[in-house]
């Protein structure tokens, strides 16, 4: 990779498309052929674009909530107005809530997290689908953990006329290269396109990203071992107690977990003073109430967490 950067001309504007980095793409992955793909400075990017293209101000961004945070914010930023639905109590999907909500607002996008972030769960494919024929505008299928969760949705991307898949490289262990890419049907793209700044995407990301693509199986071979460790953590998890009573843990299918504890500022902090850093999302929605979210590590790193965890509720219980 150092020897193909160093020949990068950084003299030079690079061309406003990436045939290169396109084509490596399109080697490794199912993105079908007639789909049309735009390229963005991380997933982040492409949000903000996406929601600029489709929004006049006061149009409705719609998403399940709590989710991805950044929907909101550059919906907010563009003077959108955001709408969120609540999910159940489990982090799955109220159906018939979200289909109300889709019919009342005329959302001009709708953004799905799949699988959601914090809270790691899959909406069912069917959901997906009863969505997008219910939406008005764009529906995009934010698949940033589509490496974790065994299910995607880009070979169906041009069976619906508002679907718009979107995919990162970063929780593939490239975040900082800030590579994000839309697929959806050749109309959506070129509407993007207008609005995409024509270098958005620099060339040594370019550049890295094609040589990463030639070698992809080792990311891949990294984000299974992952899943795998995913389904012990959660067990492990599931046996340590606080009050008596065993921790409750969230069905994930990303490189997450997130759980409940009793006293989550408590814990966090508890778990920070040993060197150990989790999210705590507790105050980002009322459902995620004492809630917080740990990444899927290392074998060694995991072990670590179990066991600062464990002192840590006996610690906030003490306390
Ligand atoms: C991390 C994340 C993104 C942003 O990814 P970048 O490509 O790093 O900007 C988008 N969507 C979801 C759901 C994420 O979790």
């Amino acid at each position: 990779m150092a020897q193909r950067l160093a020949h990068a001309s950084l003299n030079r504007y690079p061309s406003p498309e990436a045939p290169e980095l396109e084509a490596a793409l399109r080697n490794v992955s199912t993105i079908p052929k007639a789909a049309r793909i735009l390229f963005g400075n991380g997933s982040d990017e492409l949000i903000d674009l996406i929601v600029r293209t489709c929004c006049e101000p006061d149009d409705v961004v719609l998403s399940p909530v709590p989710t991805f945070v950044m929907y909101q914010v550059f919906a907010t930023l563009s003077h959108a107005q955001f709408v969120g639905v609540d999910l159940n109590p489990d982090f799955s999907l109220n159906l018939p809530a979200m289909l109300k909500a889709i019919a009342a607002n005329q959302p001009k996008v709708v953004f799905l997290a799949w699988p959601n972030n914090p809270t790691g769960r899959a909406l069912k494919e069917s959901e997906i689908v009863q969505i997008l024929n219910a939406a008005p505008g764009l529906v995009v299928i934010d698949e940033a953990y589509e490496p974790f969760a065994n299910a995607t949705f880009m070979h169906r991307v041009l069976e619906f006329p508002n679907a718009l898949v979107l995919r990162t490289v970063s929780k593939l262990g490239l975040a900082g290269i800030r590579l994000g890419y839309a697929v959806a049907q050749e109309s959506w793209i070129t509407q993007l396109n207008k609005v995409r700044p024509p270098y958005n995407v620099n060339i040594l990301t370019r550049i890295a990203a094609t040589f990463i693509m030639e070698h992809w199986s080792i990311l891949q071979k990294q984000a299974n071992l992952l899943t795998a460790s995913r389904g012990r953590l959660m067990a492990q998890i599931a046996q340590l107690q606080a009050g008596g009573k065993p921790l409750e843990v969230f069905e994930s299918a990303a490189n997450f977990v997130l759980f409940r504890v009793p006293n989550a500022s408590e814990v966090f902090q508890a778990l920070k003073n040993q060197g150990i850093l989790v999210k705590n999302v507790s105050a980002a929605h009322p459902l995620l109430e004492n809630c917080l979210r740990v990444t899927v590590s290392t074998e060694s790193e995991n072990t670590q967490f179990l066991n600062a965890l464990e002192g840590a509720l006996v610690e906030a219980n003490a306390s």
